[in-house]
């Protein structure tokens, strides 16, 4: 059974490229009927936070990356790690390392003087010394001193490195808190992990992985190392390059399938298709067409497929996402039109939620219009014509058909085109000039909020 896993740092926010890793590996598990788990790496204990493991958790809940299994919290397992570093050093496969923090640093002058690249030398692997008094030692894993290691990546296909470019690894600090690749081994294997799939920024760090699940005699897992995702610019996708945080595109108004879907775009693909639903992702998903160069990260393809979404998602839905955001722009829904109706004029004119709520606005509060649009639409020869529209508005009958038509008879009446009657209209009534047809917007608004407004400008 296929067994994937997400093992974020909490050290930040969700980001967009952890997100599409967690995306990857959740489809691939889904997929093959397998199993998907979340574990937090927490062992860098000064950058790890509780704020930081609660927006993964947000994010992912968010975008309904569920899993089967955790979160599980690699502090909460120091036991086991330090059982397995006793059972290496045991099989004289690791040992105790006395070096100081002094030592290490001399040594790594040194060789950069000599022009070598800098490692451990070894010098306490098969030493007799005596430890000095003091120091807390650190245990190494006994790196093979020849030979090769060699996988498959499922994305860059064959890696080899020579075990003479590998040094002894650091499997547990002085402090008894393991190092990265020490606890993901351990976790991947106690976990029954089948495919590790993450970011490339790991591919080198998985030969020395290998080598210690070799030490404990332990199968090896697969490995996928999915490219980067870069800005627009080339360069490693950063807050310039617009929002990084998950989260922050809920805050924005993004819908979390419009984010899936554009994720699951960035670096993969399936023939020509871009919009697909979590299901259509999941039977289609294959690690072998994911990309082998960088995906380039583009907020208005992103918007695009948000606009998609918006279009095809129910009013009832998208009135309760947009209420947050009215209540923040301080709107009494309530006192308003009803608003899945709002929703439903307006969803084909916006890209996200927000812009939703800016354009819902003038349905619930009036908004005064700039100056110079007053100058240029309101004019004197415009106000008696609102006039006489506004007394015809006591009494027609208040629909969308009859609205249309009394304008239309204004029109006809003075002689004008249409934006002239329109226009005016328009400013006082919403306060903007870009809006739905007027009448519906007019019809929907109520009679007496339109007179209220229309007379506030023309009285
Ligand atoms: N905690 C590591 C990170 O966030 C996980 C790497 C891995 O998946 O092995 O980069």
């Amino acid at each position: 059974i296929v067994r994937t896993r997400f093992a974020p740092s909490p050290t930040g926010y969700l980001h967009i490229g952890g997100a599409r890793t967690a995306l990857f590996s959740w489809a691939y598990a889904r997929k093959h009927g397998g199993q998907f788990i979340l574990r937090i790496e927490d062992t860098d204990l000064e950058r790890s936070t509780q704020q930081s493991i609660q927006a993964i958790l947000d994010g992912m809940a968010w975008l309904g990356l569920d899993y089967d299994e955790g979160p599980f919290y690699q502090m909460q397992r120091l036991a086991r790690y330090h059982e397995v570093a006793e059972q290496l050093l045991e099989n004289n496969q690791a040992y105790y390392c006395y070096a100081t923090k002094e030592e290490l640093e001399h040594m790594r002058e040194q060789q950069l003087a000599a022009g070598l690249k800098p490692r451990y030398d070894g010098r306490w692997r098969d030493s007799q010394e005596t430890p000095p008094a003091g120091v807390k030692p650190v245990i190494r894993l006994k790196n093979p001193l020849e030979g090769h290691v060699t996988f498959n990546d499922l994305i860059k296909g064959k890696i080899t490195v020579a075990n003479t470019e590998l040094d002894d690894l650091v499997l547990l600090r002085g402090d008894g808190v393991p190092t990265y690749n020490f606890s993901v081994v351990i976790d991947d294997l106690d976990m029954n992990i089948t495919h590790v799939i993450r970011g490339d920024d790991h591919v080198n760090n998985t030969p020395r992985q290998i080598n210690i699940l070799k030490a404990l005699n332990a199968p090896l897992p697969e490995y996928a190392h999915v490219p980067m995702i870069l800005g627009a610019n080339g360069e490693r996708l950063s807050k310039r390059h617009g929002a990084v945080s998950v989260i922050q595109y809920r805050e924005d108004g993004y819908l979390p399938e419009a984010l899936l879907n554009y994720l699951a775009r960035l670096g993969w693909s399936h023939g020509d298709e871009e919009i697909f639903n979590r299901e259509q992702l999941v039977e289609w998903f294959d690690l072998a067409a994911i990309n082998r160069s960088p995906a380039k990260f583009n907020p208005e393809k992103l918007h695009w497929i948000n606009q998609q979404y918006l279009k095809t998602t129910d009013n009832a839905r998208l009135a309760e996402l947009v209420t947050p955001f009215l209540a923040k722009d301080h709107c009494q829904i309530d006192d308003g039109p009803d608003l899945a109706l709002v929703v439903d004029l307006l969803k084909e004119r916006v890209n996200t939620i927000e812009e939703l709520a800016d354009a819902a606005v003038y349905f619930y509060r009036p908004l005064e219009p700039a100056d110079e649009l007053k100058t240029q639409h309101l004019t004197a020869e415009a106000k008696p014509i609102m006039l006489g529209l506004l007394e015809k508005f006591q009494h027609i009958e208040w629909t969308r058909e009859s609205i249309h038509q009394e304008i239309k008879t204004a029109v006809k009446e003075h002689n004008v085109k249409f934006p002239k009657i329109a226009m005016p209209l328009r400013l006082m009534v919403t306060g903007e000039i870009h809006t739905p047809s007027i009448d519906a917007v007019l019809a929907l608004l109520g009679r007496e909020e339109t007179l209220t407004r229309m007379n506030s400008h023309l009285s």
